[in-house]
């Protein structure tokens, strides 16, 4: 066969292929969206496990509707424009993907209104049109995204969805988790119209530990110790289980690299050694941590779907948590037996 450059919807619908795997996939990157654009608050709604429809709107700063077009545009982006940029980037998204690749998989409106502006914005895509039609809308500040019918022409992903009820449950799953990784943010998530999660944006004390149980359980907050550590330009802040309070699987380790929720073997095997000594064979720690260091020195662009990240400096990581949580887990053990759980 000749070679050939392919056409545009098929390079977004390859693309597509490393950023969305399922529904929640899609609600991930539209509350990033969100969380980016400085949004106080995220409304998901989701109709038939997300397979039928996935709307996200936020109150968040909004697009111009001259830049309408271009966010649905391949590798168009607000958030960066350097490699000096990419090196040190503080937001969630930068490879300007996300949105042409939904929309080369699902039909996707996008409406916006900008604070001051007379009327929201919208427009329709498809995944083939090279032209946008911009239409005024009645919509309030901030910006709606409507995803409907995913996959519908990509029979062969489409196949590998799962129940409603499956899809459903990886939604749910995935927005508690964001919600652990930025307070200031309420989230409200509704399935089928009716409401499964409502969280105002936590300030007080009391509202941060009522999230925390909401998303990790009652038990956990009084069986768990806080971590409060900073070394080197790095900080460690968060929750980590006593060893009693461990279990069999690792279902319950939440680790966020500036409030990006991370899987990382180093991060897991740094934590599991500072439990060791406490820790019964083959239990695992529960923990909600959130580690805080210069963008420069963790690269985010290691995986499409930036679940993975890369440190500069891996040893330095770490024995910043092995130091920081065995000191945690240490001073607490007496503690832990003479008054039961803090
Ligand atoms: P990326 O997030 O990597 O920049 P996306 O495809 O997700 O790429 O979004 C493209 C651009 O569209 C963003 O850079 C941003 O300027 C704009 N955008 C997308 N979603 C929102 C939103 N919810 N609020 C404001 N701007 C948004
Ligand atoms: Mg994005």
């Amino acid at each position: 066969m000749p070679i050939r450059i392919l056409p545009p919807q098929l390079i977004n619908q390859i693309a597509a292929g490393e950023v969305v795997e399922r529904p929640a996939s899609v609600v991930k990157e539209l509350v990033e969206n969100a969380f980016d654009a400085s949004a106080r608050s995220v409304e998901i709604d989701v109709e038939q496990g997300g397979l039928r429809m996935i709307r996200i709107r936020d109150d968040g700063c909004g697009i111009d509707r001259e830049d309408l077009p271009l966010a649905l545009s391949r590798h168009a982006t607000s958030k960066i424009a350097s490699l000096e940029d990419l090196e040190r980037v503080a937001s969630m998204g930068f490879r300007g993907e996300a949105l042409p690749s939904i929309s080369s998989v699902a039909r996707l409106t996008l409406t916006s209104r900008i604070r001051g502006e007379r009327c929201a914005w919208r427009v329709t895509a498809d995944g083939t049109e090279t032209d946008f039609d911009i239409e005024p809308a009645a919509d309030p500040d901030g910006t709606t995204v409507e995803v409907r019918d995913l996959f519908y022409n990509t029979p062969a992903r489409r196949k590998f969805l799962r129940s409603e009820k499956t899809e459903f449950s990886h939604i749910e799953t995935l927005v508690r988790r964001m919600a652990l990784s930025r307070f200031d943010v309420g989230f409200a998530l509704k399935h089928d119209e009716r409401t499964v999660l409502n969280l105002r944006p936590a300030e007080t004390r009391a509202e941060i530990d009522r999230r925390l149980a909401l998303v990790v359980g009652e038990s956990f907050l009084e069986n768990a110790l806080a971590v409060e550590f900073s070394a080197a330009g790095l900080s460690l802040s968060g929750w980590v289980g006593l060893p009693t309070f461990s279990r069999s699987q690792a279902d319950m380790q939440f680790f966020y690299v500036n409030a990006r929720l991370i899987r990382d073997k180093l991060v897991s095997y740094a934590i599991k050694q500072a439990y060791r000594d406490v820790l019964y064979h083959g239990r695992q720690p529960v923990y909600v941590l959130y580690l805080e260091l210069d963008p420069a020195l963790v690269d985010v662009n290691a995986h499409p779907a930036k679940l993975e990240v890369r440190f500069r400096d891996s040893r330095l990581i770490h024995d910043f948590l092995f130091r920081a949580l065995h000191r945690a887990l240490a001073e607490a053990k007496p503690q832990a037996v003479e008054t039961g759980p803090v």
